[in-house]
C-alpha cells in the first residue's frame, strides 16, 4: 500500500502541486479561478464535473469565509473525492457459483478494450492476484487475431502458473475459444475464467458483432461474472470516445485504468465513470505482475493533493 500510495504520488503530484500552489494565494481572483479550471481540464477530469467542482468550491470558499489553505485544501479533498464518488461499488465479483444441476460454475471474466490498451497484461497480473488468494485460475485466450496475443498470454500463464486454452491456428473463431476455456473451467472445477480478447477499433461493427458473439456464447455455458473494460489512462479523450464504444457493445461492469503510472491526468478516473456509470474497479501502475491494484477513491485523491 505505502509503495502503491508512493507511486500514485508520482503520477499525481504535479497536479496537486499546481491546484495547492493556487489555492495557497491570499486573495483567489478571477484569474486563479480560470488556472484552477485550466488545471483541473489538462488533467482530463473533464468539463461538466470541472465546473461543478469550480462552482462548488468557489460557494463554500465566500460563504464560509475560508481563508487558510489548509481549510480550503481540506474542501477541495472533499470536492475531488466527490467527484471520484467513493459510495460505488468496486468489489470484482469472482466467486464461483453452482448451477440449478449442482454442477460448479466458474466466475467467466471478460476483458475487453483497444489493442494496446494492457488487456493482456491485466489477466496476466488479475492472474497472479487470484493465485496469490489461492484461488484457482484458467485463461482463455480469444484474441485469435494475432497468434502473438495467444502467445503472449500464455507466457503470462506460465510465468503466473496458470494453463491457457487457445487455438492452435490464427483467426479462429474467438467465440468458440471463449466457449472453451469457459467449459473446460467449468469441468475442472476452476474458480475463475478470465477471457482476453481483440480490440481492433477500426471496425466498429466487426467488434460489436464479435464481442456480442462472444458474450452470448459464454452466456450459455457460464454467466458473465464480470465484463472489465481496460483504458489506457494516457489517452485522454480518445480514451473516452473508445470507453463509449465498448459501454455500447460490451455490457461493462467495471474499469481497469491502466498506465496510470506514466501520467499525471488521473482526472480521467471521473471523466469515464461518468461516461459509463460504472467504477473503475482495479489500476495499473506498471508493467511487472505486481503492478495491478483496487481502486481506492480516498488513496487516489489524498495522492493527487501530496
Ligand atoms: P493489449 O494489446 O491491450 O493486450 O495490451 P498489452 O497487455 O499487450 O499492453 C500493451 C503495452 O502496455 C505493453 O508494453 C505493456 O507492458 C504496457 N502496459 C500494460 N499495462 C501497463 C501499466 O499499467 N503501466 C505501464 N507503464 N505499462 C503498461
Amino acid at each position: 500500500l505505502a509503495r502503491l500510495r508512493g507511486r500514485l504520488a508520482r503520477s499525481g503530484s504535479p497536479l496537486g502541486a499546481r491546484l495547492l500552489a493556487v489555492l495557497s494565494r491570499d486573495h483567489l481572483t478571477e484569474d486563479d479561478w480560470d488556472e484552477l479550471e485550466e488545471t483541473l481540464l489538462l488533467a482530463d477530469v473533464g468539463a461538466g464535473p470541472t465546473s461543478d467542482l469550480i462552482e462548488a468550491l468557489r460557494t463554500r470558499v465566500r460563504v464560509e469565509g475560508l481563508r487558510e489553505p489548509a481549510q480550503v485544501r481540506a474542501l477541495l479533498r472533499e470536492q475531488l473525492l466527490a467527484l471520484v464518488d467513493p459510495s460505488l461499488d468496486r468489489t470484482l465479483s469472482t466467486t464461483p457459483s453452482t448451477a440449478a444441476d449442482g454442477s460448479h460454475v466458474p466466475a467467466v471474466v471478460l476483458v475487453v478494450g483497444v489493442n494496446g490498451t494492457g488487456k493482456t497484461t491485466t489477466v496476466g497480473k488479475l492472474a497472479r492476484v487470484l493465485v496469490a488468494e489461492d484461488r484457482t485460475v484458467l485463461l482463455g485466450a480469444a484474441d485469435t487475431f494475432r497468434a502473438a496475443a495467444a502467445d503472449q498470454l500464455q507466457t503470462w500463464g506460465s510465468r503466473v502458473g496458470v494453463h491457457t486454452v487457445r487455438s492452435d491456428r490464427d483467426g479462429a473463431d474467438p467465440a468458440a475459444v471463449a466457449f472453451d476455456a469457459a467449459r473446460q473451467g467449468r469441468a475442472e472445477g476452476v474458480d475463475v475464467v478470465l477471457v482476453d480478447t481483440a480490440g481492433r477499433l477500426q471496425n466498429k461493427a466487426g467488434l460489436m458483432d464479435e464481442l456480442g458473439k462472444i458474450t452470448r456464447v459464454l452466456t450459455r455455458e457460464a454467466p458473465l461474472a464480470e465484463v472489465l473494460l481496460v483504458l489506457d489512462a494516457t489517452t485522454g479523450q480518445n480514451g473516452l470516445n473508445q470507453a463509449r464504444v465498448f459501454g455500447e457493445v460490451a455490457g461493462v461492469t467495471g474499469i481497469v485504468l491502466t498506465k496510470l503510472d506514466g501520467t499525471a491526468k488521473g482526472g480521467i478516473v471521473v471523466a469515464v465513470q461518468r461516461e459509463l456509470g460504472v467504477p473503475v474497479k482495479l489500476v495499473g501502475l506498471g508493467e511487472g505482475p505486481d503492478d495491478l491494484a483496487p481502486f481506492d477513491p480516498e488513496e487516489f485523491v489524498d495522492g493527487i493533493l501530496q
